[in-house]
């Protein structure tokens, strides 16, 4: 399982900011938060507006923040998928991002009638991961406890991936 919170670029790019891999079915995780191609300043006003959007308003951490260059993120994430048989993502856009990335059949989980996030965040009362960078505030988004959802969600539902 793999989700991913992410900015737009000038182009309309996918940018990535936060990623986790959560295994299905073994307790293995990683988790990145990624440096932006370029600073804050080089995008057009009304993608910088987006941008302290979703900062402020989402997922809590800012373009120019994250640790880990994109070009060293993407070999550890090929690395941390090695191993699985298919990919699980939910959400068009991130399947895309995903399977541009990585040689592994990605499975899109709105396709396999995931509810929407936020019917799923109410249903369960199974106790989630966040990151340590989204401990401290449970109002933002976090890779971490989506990707943790959707698992939670996918092995509570096998029999729509027996495939
Ligand atoms: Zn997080």
């Amino acid at each position: 399982m793999v989700d991913v919170q992410s900015f737009c670029d000038n182009e309309n790019k996918l940018i990535v900011k936060e990623c986790a891999v959560v295994a299905v079915g073994f307790p293995y995780i990683q988790h990145w938060i990624v440096k932006s191609p370029h600073d804050f300043h080089d995008l057009i006003t009304s993608k910088r507006k987006a941008a302290s959007w979703v900062k402020t308003s989402h997922l809590g951490i800012g373009w120019n923040e994250g640790g880990v260059e994109y070009r060293q993120f993407v070999k550890e994430l090929e690395v941390a998928c090695s191993k699985a048989r298919k990919i699980y993502v939910k959400g068009a856009t991130k399947a895309d991002f995903i399977s541009r990335l990585i040689d592994t059949e990605v499975i899109e989980l709105t396709d396999h009638c995931a509810p929407p996030l936020s019917q799923l965040m109410q249903d369960s009362n199974a106790s989630l991961m966040r990151c340590l960078r989204h401990s401290d505030n449970a109002e933002y988004v976090c890779a971490l406890n989506v990707a943790d959802k959707l698992r939670y969600w996918v092995t509570s539902n096998s029999h729509l991936f027996t495939s």
